[in-house]
């Protein structure tokens, strides 16, 4: 079984993909840590997003790897090398969209994708999961949060992690992201129409995981 998550950046989404994955017994898969890892190929090799000849061969070249350590969680690997923390940094997060929304990029992605959740009985975050990379998962969900609370999240669980952001920075990248990622051409990010919608904004983790949970055996 696939279950889709879809929705933009700050509403909770990979937390609570995590936490329902492990509840469920199903393996995790984050794509947007996907897109992170290509990006941090092309800012290590010095690559000019700009060039998109240049970005397509190295995405193409790129091996990643997930995996879900057994304590719950994830691991992201590019060629060989744990990089679950690069791909967090802020200079990740910054181009990681201008990555994204190139046509070629995604189509190398989605085959990684469809490789990884084939088959499987999954929870896959990301965009354009049930509405392009598997249209036809059992279950979609939408998960959304009022702008400034997902500023708010975004910054607290950055700060967590000991990243020295200010709450502006946070929410001049969520903006930018919201609309890269909304308004590309190809899989822009929106609501599949049969995905269920979910406003967490006054919703606990654990009410988000209950309410997904009790939907998916219902
Ligand atoms: O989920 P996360 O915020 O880590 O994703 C980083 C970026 O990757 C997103 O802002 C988006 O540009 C891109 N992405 C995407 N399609 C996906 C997952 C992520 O375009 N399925």
């Amino acid at each position: 079984m696939i279950i889709a998550i879809d929705g933009p950046a700050g509403a909770g989404k990979s937390t609570v993909a995590k936490k329902l994955a492990q509840r469920l017994g199903f393996i995790y898969i984050d794509t947007g840590a996907m897109y992170r890892a290509v990006t941090l190929k092309l800012l290590e090799g010095r690559v000019d997003i700009k060039d998109e000849k240049a970005v397509v061969e190295a995405a193409r070249s790129c091996k990643i790897g997930l995996k879900n350590p057994p304590g719950g969680g994830l691991q992201v690997f590019l060629d060989s090398a744990d990089v679950s923390q690069q791909i967090r940094q802020p200079r990740i997060t910054e181009f990681v969209s201008d990555v994204a929304r190139i046509k070629e990029v995604r189509s190398v992605m989605l085959g990684l994708q469809r490789k990884a959740g084939e088959g499987k009985d999954a929870v896959i975050d990301g965009r354009d999961i049930g509405t392009v990379v598997f249209p036809g998962a059992e279950k979609k969900f939408y998960i959304d949060a009022d702008f400034q609370e997902r500023v708010e999240r975004r910054f607290k669980e950055l700060a967590a992690a000991g990243q020295d952001v200010s709450r502006g920075s946070v929410e001049k990248d969520l903006r930018n992201r919201d609309s890269i990622d909304s308004n590309r051409e190809v899989a822009p990010l929106k609501k599949a129409d049969d995905a269920v919608r979910i406003d967490t904004t006054n919703m606990t983790i654990e009410e988000v995981v209950n309410t997904l949970f009790n939907q998916v055996l219902a």
